[in-house]
């Protein structure tokens, strides 16, 4: 009885676990302390050293153009990649783990070759980011907004 009770909650249960995770990587982000203006404006700086680097590297691979990389301060997301070639990106991005910013990366500089999410988009990022699957489902874990 206790098995059968075990296999109906199942379902119930890995949500609960989910939301529990996702609570956790939240509070990861959070906890830093709020962050002054001046703190802001470094992160700032700083996500676009790392961003200007990082595209270099993984350039290397894809030899793509651009017009622009921008850093903002949008609320929703971490990136995005415009029909004029314009790359954007949160500003948060430096306070992730360093692999979490490739993956985001990696993803804004494909849609230059690929303005959409279809195998052939996925198979050019796993040129560089293989485990691009766990990374993906584990930025879903931090919070953008804030
Ligand atoms: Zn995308």
């Amino acid at each position: 009885m206790i098995e059968k009770m075990i296999t109906e909650k199942r379902e119930w249960i890995l949500e609960k676990l989910e939301v529990a995770r996702r609570d956790g990587a939240l509070r990861r982000l959070e906890s830093a302390p709020k962050r002054t203006k001046k703190q802001v404006a470094e992160d700032k700086n700083r996500a676009l050293e790392i961003i200007r680097s990082r595209i270099a590297h993984f350039n290397l691979v894809y030899r793509l153009s651009w017009k622009r990389i921008a850093i903002r301060n949008q609320r929703t997301r971490w990136g995005s990649c415009s029909k004029r070639g314009n790359l954007n990106f949160n500003y948060k991005i430096a306070l992730l783990p360093p692999y979490l910013a490739d993956y985001i990366i990696v993803h804004e500089l494909c849609h230059l070759a690929q303005m959409n999410h279809s195998k052939k988009f996925w198979d050019l990022v796993a040129q560089t980011i293989p485990d691009w699957k766990e990374r993906r489902k584990e930025i879903r874990t931090y919070e953008v907004g804030n």
